[in-house]
């Protein structure tokens, strides 16, 4: 049989070898395992099935989460010479109507449906009765309610399954999935430990960087300028900015697109086309837009703002370089979008205990803002994958050319500070303790009778605060787990305190991130 699929591959793909990953998904379906597979973007995820699909007997349903790029899909299947459709709402009820008869007479070898299409008695009635040649979940972190993107629409299809006697293999494919969906996506699907193939999620041609005390449209603008032929997407966190910056960069006469969930559906349709057809090189849009966008060659994803978790971040950095090309990731931080952030967790209709989740992680994707480690194997570490052995050599923080100078000292005297002030408060009250300001509440407290205090008087308030907020991001304090984050003291800040660690930062970072401050 894999021979089969090798001679697919070449025939209808034009490729000579399978990327890591590939073959062993192919073989595991192909043994009629239920698999999940776990592979970057652009890892070549579409082949894990679709060449399963072309080999096994029968119908392959597809379900994906994203009606806009199903078109796209079926398309690129149909231009291979292989018989596909779609059939979703986006069609009239006879076109519906008519596809269901052809899928009943076994014409397609895939057919891509959304998840609501298993609410469909008529849809469920007609896959009971055609042989089916497997069943693939695109995208399948959306089928987990622990996913940063769960589509309640997905309950109704795990039940449906069962109700299929002749239910066929089942596949699921990410790019992007914590150890938690990776386990509920198994329960969900029945997929044993030895089926899930995860490659890792690194990605070698991403260049990652995080600019700081930049003036943010400056930095878009001169960045862009130096790249004008180039395709790329810029992420900002509301429609009103997106629309800001839209006017801004058509006023420097670039090529720019705009996407948002405000604008209708066709002038979306318009943007994202002009895009992905090369119009426009440019796209500004809201995380609304990119699912599943098909197109390889976008050579940097800009953030604007904070996105509010690693995940997202990762997703949709991850649009940049799916050709395999260098290409660049850049993250704008400035603090006041972590208020913001917070802000859309809490006046959110979600549980007490998922709000703390999300405080948990978007705290994770403020630490990466402020870490000096390797940007790369940050976001790896946290998708627990220590696959790359080396830092990346590629990421702003690898490539920074400052020294480093111990920081351990002044360390030591943060934490005793946290530690004498019972660890029961945030970075602003013990930057000023640590100062020796005269504030009423260090004075009402009586921290200004602490041994610490004023002991870091030579810096600012800010840079002391900008120093709390490495520690937390080198985990050496904890602020993560409480709504009004608190400092902790965690295992390595004893160590830090024993002097059996040593802390190091750019030099003069400390400074350098409050003298070029925030500007919107
Ligand atoms: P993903 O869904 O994992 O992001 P895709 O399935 O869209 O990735 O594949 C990304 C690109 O890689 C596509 O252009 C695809 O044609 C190409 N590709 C996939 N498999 C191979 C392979 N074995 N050899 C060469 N190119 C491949």
């Amino acid at each position: 049989m894999i021979k089969k699929a090798e001679k697919f591959l070449k025939e209808y793909y034009g490729f000579d070898t399978f990327r890591p990953g590939q073959q062993a998904v192919i073989e595991q379906l192909l043994d009629n395992n239920n698999t999940l597979a776990i592979m970057p973007t652009g890892g070549g995820k579409s082949l894990c099935y679709q060449i399963p699909g072309l080999t096994l007997a029968g119908t392959a349903v597809v379900v994906s989460p994203l009606i806009s790029l199903m078109k796209d899909q079926v398309d690129a299947l149909q231009a291979l010479g292989i018989s596909a459709t779609y059939i979703n709402s986006s069609l009239q009820a006879d076109e519906q109507q008519s596809r269901m008869n052809e899928l009943r007479n076994g014409v397609y070898d895939f057919v891509y449906v959304a998840p609501e299409r298993f609410e469909a008695p008529s849809f469920i009635e007609t896959i009971k009765t055609i042989p089916l040649s497997l069943i693939a979940f695109d995208e399948a972190h959306c089928i987990s309610q622990w996913g940063h993107d769960f589509r309640p629409s997905y309950r109704s299809v795990v039940p449906a399954l069962q109700k299929i006697p002749n239910l066929p293999v089942v596949v699921a494919l990410t790019a992007t999935a914590t150890d938690e969906v990776i386990q509920d996506i198994q329960r969900l699907i029945q997929v044993e430990d030895n089926h899930v193939i995860n490659t890792g999620f690194a990605r070698e041609n991403l260049a990652f960087h995080v600019i700081k005390g930049r003036d943010k449209k400056e930095f878009v603008l001169d960045y862009i300028n130096d790249r004008k032929k180039e395709s790329g997407i810029i992420y900002a966190s509301t429609r009103k900015q997106v629309d800001m910056l839209y006017s801004y960069l058509s006023s420097k006469d670039l090529s720019v697109a705009k996407y948002h969930a405000g604008l209708s559906e066709q002038v979306r349709k318009d943007s994202q086309n002009a895009f992905t057809q090369e119009e426009n090189n440019i796209m500004i849009a809201t995380n609304a837009f990119g699912m599943g966008i098909d197109k390889s060659n976008v050579r940097y994803v800009i953030h604007y703002a904070l996105p509010m978790n690693i995940e997202s971040y990762y997703q949709e950095a991850g649009r940049a370089g799916r050709d395999g090309e260098q290409s660049d990731c850049i993250l704008l931080f400035s603090g006041q979008d972590i208020q913001l952030q917070k802000f859309l967790i809490e006046q959110s209709l979600m549980e007490e205990d998922k709000k703390t989740k999300e405080y948990k992680k978007l705290q994770a994707m403020v630490n990466y803002c402020h870490t000096h480690n390797c940007l790369q194997n940050y976001v790896l570490h946290y998708f627990n994958d220590y696959s790359m052995k080396n830092d990346c050599n590629n990421c702003g923080n690898c490539l920074h050319d400052d020294e480093r100078e111990e920081m351990t000292r002044e360390a030591q005297m943060v934490l005793s500070c946290v530690k004498r002030m019972n660890q029961r408060f945030g970075a602003g009250l013990t930057a000023k303790v640590l100062k020796g300001s005269k504030d009423k509440k260090v004075i009402e407290f009586g921290f200004n009778k602490l041994t610490t205090y004023g002991l870091m008087s030579h810096y600012t308030e800010k840079e002391i605060t900008n120093f709390i907020h490495f520690l937390v991001a080198e985990a050496i304090l904890s602020s993560g787990e409480e709504r009004f984050p608190i400092l902790k003291l965690t295992k390595e800040a004893e160590a830090v305190l024993k002097g059996q660690k040593q802390i190091w930062m750019f030099t003069g970072s400390v400074k350098r991130s409050v003298e070029t401050d925030y500007k919107e």
